[in-house]
């Protein structure tokens, strides 16, 4: 028996943390990471799993290294008629999956688009939603496909390598970056030797969970740099010279957390080798015991900046690096890229908003053609589900809005379409305890109808689950899916309300109101009430999470 001396001097129990030599697995996931790497699933998926069908793939593979290559089963559609969701975990798989493209940097040019378009129509029954993280994702795809997507995506250059999984997913990038009149500086280089180095390196494969990264010179922050595992924000010197301001330990889910500044400078020319310093700190000295501890805020929140600063610099980089600045404010506190804009080159970028995100193969080729229609060859996706179309020459860009506008993708938008973004939600999510996409689409309608005349910034994000994949914590007005229990004594759709969070100069999470939760059809009359509520009160200058 322990006695309280032996307890106290008992060594730590360790976290897994491969660089402390903790190798052996400590949990399933790490155990099957170790049987063979997720990278491997590519040819399997190819020479057996397309061949023989859904049925002969492997279960180790089917619900893990899947995802390596963007592949997660999609939820079994509900009952009588889809309005009864499955609720039990063993059998909510559908034989369907979801795939997830990767989108770098959200750089698209029209053939890309129309590959992505093209697929979603032959194999994706038509769907594409665009992702809070630049990706678009597609549903209802059969395993027997995934070569033939993948041999059209990579004839174009894109691929869904590392879209999931515990990898380095999709680096975030402004998708201005180059044509902003007021850009710190542009990251589409960076982006793209951090995506080559590292993307689809066995060395960066296995690490502890995922790996968010955003790089990017914008003024508007809209790469949501706080909530990112690493993130390098462009900053100019007093000198003159640019590069970046390094911040680590960003993430939201259960347990969020801002990322931290480590106080450094990093010329453009550094950027991989710090990126590969941080990827492999988290590698090596990451938490693999406990999946929910294994986000690289944990360790940052552990370690302190100070201790993080001197392993990077003495064990990965050998160098220092020199003191820097912060990032200067964000230009507004809409951090979207929506409406008519100049460019650089005298030509001017024209942002619109798609419904929480959702499109479809169609619609994707209807932007692509109005974008050739209006002479332009570039179009982007956004970090708040929107999409924009680059190099209008200014005389085209009246006829480009007006096509836009007609087909509902709105440039000129009311805040509730422009700022409200919805997670998948129980539609295809297996972790969804509610629906979302149609849930927030009718909110918009309701909230314009009721009112037409609100225009202050205020942001509105749909979670299905507490995962908050479209960020509950850091909205106005974040919404949590779970069950509530309405006025009959039935249970219901509804959500758990997060008042107040933002990002920035003020950035705070948002406050879970204690027992504050709607049903799901109360939801445009609780918002409409806080929204009346806060117009009513505010003072001058003030914002909602004021
Ligand atoms: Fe699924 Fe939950 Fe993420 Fe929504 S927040 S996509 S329901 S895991």
């Amino acid at each position: 028996m322990s006695t309280p001396a032996s307890r106290h001097h008992k060594r730590p129990r360790g976290e897994g943390q491969w660089a402390l030599g903790y190798r052996e697995p400590l949990n399933k996931n790490e155990e099957n990471k170790k049987n063979d790497d997720g990278l491997n699933v590519r040819q399997r998926i190819i020479d057996v799993y397309a061949k023989g069908g859904f049925d002969s793939i492997d279960p180790a593979d089917l619900r893990g290294r899947m995802r390596w290559y963007g592949l997660y089963t999609q939820r079994k559609p509900g009952i009588d008629g889809g309005k009864t969701a499955i609720l039990d975990p063993e059998e909510l798989d559908d034989r369907y999956f979801m795939l997830r493209v990767r989108i770098d940097g959200g750089q698209l040019d029209l053939r890309q688009l129309r590959t992505i378009a093209d697929i979603s129509n032959e194999y994706a029954r038509g769907t594409a939603d665009v992702t809070d993280r630049q990706n678009v994702q597609l549903h209802w795809v059969e395993i027997e496909s995934v070569p033939d997507i993948w041999q059209r995506l990579e004839a174009v250059g894109l691929s869904t390598t590392e879209a999931c999984g515990d990898t380095p997913r999709v680096i975030l990038g402004c998708p201005l970056a180059g044509i902003d009149t007021e850009e710190v500086l542009d990251a589409t280089e960076q982006i793209r030797l951090v995506h080559d180095r590292f993307i689809g390196d066995p060395a960066y494969s296995n690490l502890p969970r995922k790996f968010k990264t955003a790089i990017s010179g914008c003024p508007a922050h809209c790469t949501v740099h706080e909530i990112n595992d690493v993130a390098f924000v462009g900053v100019e010197l007093p000198t003159g010279e640019k590069g970046y301001d390094l911040w680590v330990g960003g993430g939201l889910s259960t347990n969020p957390m801002f990322a931290k500044r480590i106080g450094v400078f990093v010329r453009p020319d550094q950027v991989e080798d710090v990126f590969g310093g941080v990827i492999g700190i988290f590698r090596d000295y990451g938490y693999r015991r406990l999946r929910h501890r294994a986000r690289l805020k944990f360790l940052v929140n552990d370690w302190g900046v100070e201790k993080f600063r001197e392993v990077l610099e003495t064990e990965y980089l050998k160098e220092a690096l020199p003191d820097g600045p912060a990032p200067a404010e964000p230009r507004s506190s809409r951090r979207d890229h929506v409406g008519v804009f100049p460019q650089q080159d005298g030509n001017f970028y024209v942002g619109f908003a798609p419904r929480v995100g959702r499109l479809d193969g169609d619609r994707l080729h209807l932007i692509a053609d109005i974008a050739e229609r209006h002479g332009s060859d570039r179009v982007r996706t956004t970090v708040e589900q929107k999409m924009v179309i680059l190099d209008v020459a200014p005389d085209r860009v009246d006829s480009l809005v007006a096509e836009l506008e007609a087909n509902d993708l709105q440039v000129n938008p009311s805040t509730f379409r422009r700022q409200t973004m919805a997670c998948t939600g129980i539609e295809y999510c297996k972790l969804a305890i509610v629906e979302t996409k149609a849930t927030a689409s009718d909110l918009i309608d309701e909230l314009e109808r009721r009112l037409p005349d609100f225009k202050e910034p205020l942001t509105i994000n749909v979670n299905g689950c507490p995962n908050s994949c479209a960020r509950i914590q850091v909205a106005d007005i974040g919404l949590k899916g779970q069950l509530v229990v309405d006025d009959n004594g039935e249970q219901v759709e509804g959500f758990q309300i997060h008042l107040g969070g933002s990002l920035g100069v003020n950035a705070g999470f948002g406050r879970k109101v204690r027992g504050l939760k709607t049903t799901a059809a109360a939801l445009p009359d609780y918002v409409e009430r806080v929204v009346t509520h806060y117009e009513s009160q505010k003072k001058e200058g003030e914002s909602f999470a004021d």
